[in-house]
């Protein structure tokens, strides 16, 4: 049986700008709030807990002024990897894990591996980013709303305080018990864990795009000479179709754009986006999705841009050596 775990931490940070104050450790989670939810979005419990502070021992002034504890109220709290084991137990069979935006499950797994604890995932986990179903069921899509906005939005009783774990925890699961069925079929992927090789690889398709998460890489250039990766396949009728804009960056490799049109199909525009894993290395999420010929003129024009962009780039710096 799945278990919807909506959980929110809150967490102290060291002194970001002093390596020796970050201790290994910048974000130290000191409570963690959740909401369990049945298969019918029913709700089967609570879980809400401090954490004894072990490595950051003051509070940092961005933690004060944004979360409602002290150091006095953290001192009766339980060391973290009680508090995590209590939790993880409590989620029970199948969990899975609902937040506010993609931040707070790397959190816990980098507090997890801090103490050696096992992973949660051996590749990337599905969740739900609550924040992300609230904008495509109530708006763009893209924007991202603070959780006290959407609340706001949907005229829900605010009778808790904000930023305590179990309250943004409840507020959370207010939000996505409200998102609709076709919404909530867009699931996330969180990355801590990247794909290890291609067995562990993510190929995904959703009602209007497909995702794909690539195993690491060493380098770059190892990346981009990858024939999965650099692949341009229509994923409905799975075939390579044949490139109409070929691999380009309009933003010096934050990411790439290919569009390849299928005879079937249409128009496909490939992104590829370049990340870093946790561990230093290098993997891309790339999404594919079929445009109309408006866009594939908008891309075709970017791409002339970054071309224009290059020249004058090259130009300048030859002006230099003059
Ligand atoms: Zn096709």
């Amino acid at each position: 049986m799945k278990n919807y775990i909506v959980f929110d931490l809150e967490w102290n940070q060291g002194d970001t700008t002093r390596e020796e104050d970050i201790g290994g450790l910048p974000f130290e989670i000191v409570e963690i709030g959740a909401v369990r939810l049945n298969e019918n979005f029913e709700k089967t419990g609570e879980f809400s807990r401090l954490v004894k502070p072990q490595v950051h021992l003051e509070m940092h002034k961005i933690t004060q002024n944004l979360i409602h504890l002290t150091m006095e109220d953290l001192a009766k709290g339980d060391p973290f990897v009680n508090v995590a084991e209590d939790f993880l137990e409590w989620c029970g069979d199948e969990p899975v894990f609902c937040t506010w935006g993609p931040l707070d499950l790397p959190e816990l797994q980098r507090n997890m591996e801090y103490y050696n604890m096992d992973p949660l995932a051996d590749g990337p986990l599905p969740f739900f980013d609550v924040q992300k179903l609230f904008s495509l069921e109530y708006e763009n899509g893209k924007l991202r709303r603070a959780l006290e906005y959407a609340i706001d939005y949907k005229g829900l009783d605010k009778d808790q305080p904000f930023h305590r774990a179990l309250s943004d925890a409840i507020y959370t699961a207010r939000i996505f018990t409200s998102i609709s069925e076709r919404i909530r079929h867009n699931y996330s992927f969180d990355n801590y864990v990247t794909p290890k090789d291609k067995k562990q690889e993510v190929h995904i398709v959703f009602d209007n795009y497909a995702k794909y998460i690539s195993r690491e890489f060493d380098s770059r250039e190892e990346l981009l000479s990858d024939s999965e990766v650099m692949s341009t396949r229509c994923y409905i009728c799975r075939k390579n179709i044949r490139r109409k804009i070929k691999w380009f960056t309009p933003n010096n490799g934050k990411h790439y754009l290919a569009v390849a049109n299928c005879e079937k199909h249409g128009f496909v525009k490939f992104k590829i986006r370049v990340k870093k894993s946790e561990n230093d290395k290098l993997y891309v999420v790339k999404t594919s999705k079929f445009i109309n010929e408006d866009e594939v003129k908008e891309i075709k024009a970017k791409k002339e841009k970054s071309k224009m962009r290059m020249k004058h780039l090259t130009d300048s710096n030859s002006n230099h050596n003059v």
